[in-house]
């Protein structure tokens, strides 16, 4: 708990955002062509819309690509998918299972990522189905920094695209004796998810603004994609300057030159807060609150 209490603490910042577009390769080189890869290389929150309603896609197709050894828990796999049934109205979700081999990195950069996907990826859209991707890493994301509470635990890239640094999650796991994995993962993939329902103002209009702001690289307030009420899942953290006093270190930056842009890049801090609201209730799982739940609904969602 000494541990947790002070990482969380000390945790200075692995977050950044950016609502802009973005999209960087578009190669289908693939052996088997004719698939159409178009419709999953859009930006964060694109396909908001399709996600939640049932209008052009009817099932969700996922697929679960893993480095072996570091497959997520049946208990997230089982909590994310409700969460999916709660706030869509796909009543058939699909999670099919690739392992795949190390890449055998020390840390990954989101175009290294986003160059596996391109290598790794099975699933895409057909028919009614909409296809999603989540990679569960082996290496951290490039930048981070564990003692001083500065890792990046999940992001999103693209409309259909996440990973999920598993290792950093069993890491920070590790630290607390109150928090498991499955709580982190969960936490993590629930709140990256809600950035493809297009949360917050994200490729799903805003009822009433509810978006935080945080300072640019610039020191100008702008709205970050998240959500400024007390408690929700799509809350984040913000503690700019921290000790070192420099404004947010690697992520953010390193990502932009990288060309492909991150519509969240989820920290550990922000996780570990998520999870400390819900201290004392018989569940781990932070909701949405009612203002992003107005945006879903408003979006063709439930
Ligand atoms: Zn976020
Ligand atoms: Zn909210």
């Amino acid at each position: 708990m000494n541990k947790f209490k002070s990482l969380f603490l000390v945790g200075i910042i692995a977050f950044s955002v950016s609502c802009s577009k973005s999209s960087s390769d578009s190669d289908g080189d693939n052996e088997e062509a004719k698939v159409d890869k178009a419709a999953n290389l859009l930006a964060t929150g694109d396909s908001a819309k399709d996600i939640l309603s049932n209008e052009t896609y009817d099932k969700l197709l996922i697929e679960i690509a893993y480095v072996t050894g570091f497959k997520p828990t049946e208990a997230a796999m089982a909590d994310f998918t409700e969460y999916l049934q709660e706030h869509t109205f796909k009543e058939d979700i699909e999670l099919i299972y690739n392992e795949l081999s190390s890449p055998s990195e020390d840390e990954l950069t989101l175009q290294e990522i986003a160059d596996l996907e391109t290598s790794n990826r099975t699933a895409f859209n057909t028919g009614s189905t909409l296809a999603i991707y989540i990679y569960f890493a082996d290496a951290p994301a490039e930048g981070d920094d564990l003692e001083g509470g500065l890792v990046t635990l999940g992001a999103v890239y693209r409309n259909t695209s996440m990973v999920i640094h598993e290792v950093t999650v069993r890491d920070l796991a590790s630290l607390s004796s109150s928090i498991s994995e499955a709580d982190v993962e969960t936490t993590t993939l629930n709140h990256e998810f809600g950035h493809l329902f297009g949360l917050v103002n994200l490729g799903t209009d805003m009822v009433n603004d509810h978006e935080s702001e945080s300072e640019n690289e610039d020191g100008q307030l702008v709205g970050d994609n998240h959500c400024n009420q007390a408690v929700c899942l799509m809350r984040a953290e913000l503690q700019f300057g921290g000790s070192s006093g420099k404004f947010l270190p690697s992520n953010a930056l390193a990502q932009y030159e990288d060309g492909v842009k991150s519509g969240c890049t989820l920290s550990g801090t922000t996780v570990l807060s998520l999870l400390q609201q819900n201290t004392g209730k018989t569940t781990n799982t932070v909701p949405l609150d009612a203002e992003c739940l107005l945006d879903i609904q408003a979006n063709g969602g439930r």
